[in-house]
């Protein structure tokens, strides 16, 4: 069978091809820790799945407007008025079937053969493909561990070329969990705006922020910033909704536009009582978010001291998301693999430990962690890794 370009350019997941590997040894009754989820491990909060099932038995069950229903949107364009005093109308918001399709729809909507993206390392496994399959051009800039996995204006800067047309932020990030400061996206947006270059502000973990730190949208920087950017969000990472399918998208009305125009000849309309759920969780209590996060804290401090013990693996402290992303640089050559996949997939086979290797987010010599599990299986699985790098086996 003959296949399109288009999909012959994607990269297979690596993500995965691990979790299929944990799963059939788990199948196999092989007690394996893993460490590869990228949704919280707790449930939706019960007033959303309530919300959900009163739609569905009050009829709410048909086709809705295809960029949802005004509630949801009016809910969505208040909670950015609200928390960070930017203002959007409904005409300038979308919802889809997860932050993931907003993403898809805003690079089939913006893009046209040839035009550049620039993708930060590490990035998202996501971006890159997402770009490629719109016919963009992904353009990487690294961000430096020794800058906490963040780039720099400076390196955007340098990235740019005629054929630019946007650069992805993704504040806090996916797979490092490190937050950009109001003072960094300053500088960054300063050169966007000189170039012409659009911000795509993926935002999907803006609500798991710990330290009190604070969430900087690039769109509040200012006028200009605000015209310039597209956020991208969702219910998936902060109301533990990643089933849902719930996501949105606010800016430009033009572009939000041509998002819902393919939409409407895709998708239809996201899931008539999702969203309904999805209204609950922006309108009604915060608390089991604020719960989620007081452990996602406890676990990340734990999981970052316990890994900083292990002779050949360093972690920075994250302050956002719930991955850490340890460089294990010196493990690998310590034991003699020949990269980080093979190191993986060895730690998976001996130690019965699956997590993601830094290679899918373009970065060689880390793994991703998710600590989205409990704490009992984040010591285990950390002590079999000790075992492995200082093991003798
Ligand atoms: C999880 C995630 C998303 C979107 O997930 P959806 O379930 O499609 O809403 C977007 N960006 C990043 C970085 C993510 O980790």
């Amino acid at each position: 069978m003959k296949l399109a370009k288009r999909v012959t350019v994607l990269s297979p997941s690596s993500t995965l091809a691990i979790t299929a590997k944990a799963n059939e040894m788990k199948r196999q009754g092989i007690d394996v820790v893993s460490f590869g989820a990228g949704e919280p491990d707790f449930n939706t909060p019960l007033h959303i799945i309530e919300a959900a099932e009163k739609a569905m038995r009050e009829g709410k069950t048909k086709y809705t407007a295809t960029a949802g229903i005004p509630e949801l949107l009016q809910a969505i364009c208040d909670k950015y008025e609200k928390e960070y005093g930017v203002t959007y109308n409904t005409k300038q918001a979308i919802v889809t079937n997860g932050g993931k399709h907003a993403l898809y729809n805003l690079f089939m909507a913006l893009l046209d053969p040839g035009d550049e993206v620039i993708v930060p390392i590490p990035y998202w496994v996501s971006y890159p493909e997402m770009v490629k399959v719109a016919d963009g051009v992904p353009v990487y800039i690294e961000g430096k561990e020794d800058n906490q996995f963040k780039i720099t204006a400076e390196q955007v800067k340098e990235a740019i070329t005629p054929r630019t047309r946007a650069l992805i932020i993704n504040s806090p990030s996916n797979p490092t969990g490190s937050i950009y400061s109001r003072k960094e996206l300053e500088e960054i947006v300063d050169v966007c705006l000189s170039n012409n270059v659009l911000m795509v502000s993926d935002e999907i973990y803006e609500k798991l922020i710990y330290d009190g730190h604070e969430h900087v949208t690039v769109a509040s920087l200012s006028k200009e910033a605000y015209e310039n950017t597209i956020i991208v969000n969702g219910m998936s990472k902060p109301y533990s909704m990643t089933g849902w399918r719930m996501g949105y998208a606010l800016g430009n009305e033009k572009l939000i536009r041509a998002m819902v125009d393919l939409s409407s000849h895709s998708t239809s309309n996201p899931t008539s009582f999702s969203q309904y759920g999805a209204l609950a969780a922006l309108t009604g209590p915060q608390e089991p978010l604020e719960m989620m996060k007081t452990e996602f804290v406890k676990r990340r401090d734990r999981v970052v001291e316990l890994l900083n013990d292990i002779e050949g693996i360093t972690c920075l402290k994250p302050e956002g998301a719930f991955y850490v992303f340890p460089n294990v640089k010196q493990a690998i050559e310590k034991q003699g693999y020949a990269n980080v996949d093979e190191w993986s997939k060895a730690l998976l086979e001996q130690q019965k430990v699956a997590l993601i290797p830094g290679s899918g987010f373009g970065a060689s010599e880390n793994i991703r962690i998710s600590y989205a599990t409990s704490m009992e299986q984040l010591e285990k699985g950390i002590a079999r890794i000790k075992q492995f790098v200082e093991g003798t086996n």
